[in-house]
Order: C-alpha cells, then structure tokens, then sequence
C-alpha cells in the first residue's frame, strides 16, 4: 500500500506552502537544498507526483516522469561539482529505511569523503 499523506512537508514545499532553496526545476521534479545538512552538497530531489517513496514511484510513475527523474537527479550532481570526486545518492524508504518525509526523494550527497554508509 501506498497511501499519499498530502500534508508531508515536501507536499507543502511542492505547493509554494513552505519556502525552499531550489537548485533545479523540471517538468516533473524538484531539486532544493536539505534544510540540515550533512554534508557540503546534500541535495534533495523529489518527483513532482505523490509518491511515497521509490517503490511506488518505480511501479506507478509514468516513462515521462521517470526519465524526468533520473536526469534530474544526474543534472544536480553536475551542476552542484560532485560528478568528479564522486557522491552518494540515499533514498530512505519505511520504517526500516527510517524514513522521515513520506514523499520520495533522493538525497544527493557530496563535497568531502563520505564515512561507511551501513550500520
Ligand atoms: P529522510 O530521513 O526522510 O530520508 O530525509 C528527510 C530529509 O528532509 C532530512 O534530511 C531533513 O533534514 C530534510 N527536511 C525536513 N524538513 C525539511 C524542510 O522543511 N526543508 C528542507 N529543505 N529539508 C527538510
């Protein structure tokens, strides 16, 4: 199941509710700076749709979105320096992914080297 709790901070970002600091703009998705960052670049990129997280949006987002997505998501890591050194991409899903924000997004993380990720 994935019932879409439209009242998530990132609906409300998405609805101009909730300012942002936009880094990218597309036809079907966001990109805006993490509000606590982790690291140098920590940027997080959602789709534009209400999607809970990556399973529903793999299984329920049309082509157009998913291209949309995925290019987004290669655009930032451009655009913000970190293609070259290398970064992470972290999309928490659920209780066990302890996932704070139930609108899927993926956290474009980078600008220093990155301690081991599981735990
Ligand atoms: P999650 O744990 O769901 O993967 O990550 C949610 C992320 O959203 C956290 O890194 C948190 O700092 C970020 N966040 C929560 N509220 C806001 C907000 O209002 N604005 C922005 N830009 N980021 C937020």
């Amino acid at each position: 199941m994935h019932d879409y709790d439209d009242q998530n901070i990132f609906a409300k970002i998405l609805r101009g509710e909730i300012p942002n600091d936009t880094v990218l703009e597309t036809e079907h998705s966001l990109a805006f700076r993490d509000i606590q960052p982790q690291a140098p670049v920590h940027v997080l990129v959602i789709p534009k749709g209400p999607y809970v997280d990556y399973d529903h949006f793999a299984s329920a987002a049309s082509d157009a979105e998913i291209v949309d997505f995925t290019r987004a998501v290669g655009e930032v890591c451009r655009q913000e320096g970190v293609q070259e050194d290398g970064f992470r991409l972290i999309s928490n899903a659920g209780p066990h992914g302890v996932q704070e924000v139930p609108h899927l997004h993926v956290h474009v993380v980078g600008g220093r080297r990155l301690g081991r990720m599981l735990q």
